[in-house]
């Protein structure tokens, strides 16, 4: 490999073909598919004020411990850049509201995400995050909305071995019953608990089940579980959010373990997770935070969302051997036999691309059987060979790349027979 002047900066990545390609193409079915849904697109500043982070995802996340790229601008403010999406949009939000605002106001975002955590697989320092946040609804279906989002973006881009888990975290009436029994449990177990632990006992509790220390997961595993304690209107919530789930048919499980690694969540936490070739890989998490706005200053303002991370289903789906062929093809390529045909193949190309038929000839001069070969390595669907006998003749024979099978089409007519033979596909 060849070496340039300078290296890349460590845990953030370059894009290059094909993999470009892949995420055009997942950063467009993700807008597509939330559209559909009524979400629209929103953009924040990657620079934030620091304190923005450390209030909401709170003090005690790893977070704002210890993962954030903080830094004094020139004027002498700490700014950080963006970990993650929420608290940013919720910023941008909450700024801009007026008596004349419309709810539900449903938010879907693409971008890049800053941590400084140790680079290894599926964990890198700048990583993208697709992201839906929806404000103003309280109802269970709000958050089967962005649910069912998630997962179709999921199963269209082709993802199987992936499922959702969620979990109930309490509101505002039962979190705090349910956290004194947590610490009251995790107290009797100090004695194993490593030193992180034992601090977030007086932080966040919760945070406990967060640790990847063996011992502290051992402690853990017959601690109390939230759905114990939580009350009548978060137990009806979630029946309603299962029975929704259940009707479109979005198997789940219910993990008591999950405690997302945000502070500021209520009610319901989830995520989807793969365990694709001994993985146990959190693809996308998200939850309530109704209380986040008012914490923050601002309105009660209801909300539910939740972040897909692009580079770990982007692994996913190289591990399926998912490419961006498979899910945007690249329909024709035009070899051309000699100088005269290029009129052509210019012609039908401008025709073709004006319904968006993916096309391409030769630029490079190359001869025919090296455009064949192009065409090949490319994943094109189809060629066609174009020189004067084809013109002469007005017959056209396009070649399926796959199989080397020929179908006939005449000159003449061949943008719409094509464009309809291709729409029957
Ligand atoms: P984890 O427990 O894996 O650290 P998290 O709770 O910190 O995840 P969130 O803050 O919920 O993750 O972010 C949402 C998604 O963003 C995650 O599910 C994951 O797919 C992705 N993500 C988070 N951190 C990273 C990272 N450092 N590199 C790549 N992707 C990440
Ligand atoms: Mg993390």
């Amino acid at each position: 490999m060849s070496s340039f002047f300078v290296d890349r900066v460590r845990g953030m990545q370059d894009v290059l073909p094909p993999e470009g390609e892949l995420w055009r193409r997942i950063e467009s079915v993700m807008f597509e598919i939330a559209s559909c849904h009524g979400f629209s697109y929103v953009r924040t500043p990657i620079l934030e004020f620091t304190e923005l982070f450390d209030r909401s995802a709170g003090e005690s996340s790893d977070i704002v411990q210890k993962e954030m790229y903080t830094f004094d601008d020139k004027s002498g403010r700490s700014v950080t850049m963006r970990p993650e999406f929420t608290a940013g949009v919720l910023r941008a939000v909450a700024s801009s509201l007026s008596g004349s605002s419309v709810f539900p106001l449903k938010l879907m975002y693409f971008g890049p995400c800053y941590r400084y955590e140790k680079p290894q697989e599926g964990r890198l320092r700048e990583f993208f995050q697709f992201g839906l946040e929806s404000f103003g609804g309280t109802s269970s279906l709000a958050d089967f909305e962005i649910i069912v989002v998630a997962n179709r973006i999921l199963s269209k881009l082709g993802i199987s071995d992936i499922h959702l888990e969620i979990n109930a975290v309490g509101c505002s009436k039962c979190k705090s019953t349910y956290l004194d029994e947590i610490k009251r449990f995790f107290l009797s177990k100090s004695d194993v608990l490593c030193e992180n632990c034992i601090k977030r006992l007086s932080t966040n509790p919760l945070r406990i089940f967060d640790c990847k220390n063996n011992r502290c997961q051992e402690a853990f595993k017959d601690a109390p579980e939230t759905l114990s304690f939580i009350c009548d209107d978060c137990k009806s919530g979630l029946e309603d959010l299962k029975r929704y789930l259940s009707i479109a048919k979005i198997p789940y499980e219910i993990n008591t373990r999950i405690v997302r690694g945000l502070d500021y969540y209520t009610r319901l936490v989830f995520e989807f997770v793969t365990k694709l070739n001994g993985s146990n890989l959190t693809v996308c998490g998200g939850g309530r935070y109704d209380n986040l706005s008012k914490s923050l200053g601002g309105k009660d303002l209801p909300a539910t969302g939740l972040a897909i991370g692009v580079e770990r289903l982007i692994k996913i789906m190289k591990d399926m051997n998912i490419s961006s062929h498979t899910l945007n093809n690249r329909n024709l390529y035009i070899a051309c036999v000699d100088e005269s045909s290029k009129d052509v193949a210019v012609q039908l190309s401008v025709d073709l691309r004006d319904l968006n038929v993916t096309v391409d000839y030769d630029i490079m001069e190359r001869s025919l059987k090296s455009q064949m070969r192009f065409a090949d390595k490319m994943n094109y669907d189809y060629a066609l060979v174009l020189g004067s006998n084809e013109i002469n003749s007005g017959i056209l024979e396009l070649k399926k790349l796959s199989d080397g099978s020929t179908k006939k089409f005449s000159l003449d007519n061949f943008v719409n027979e094509f464009f309809e033979f291709l729409s029957r596909k």
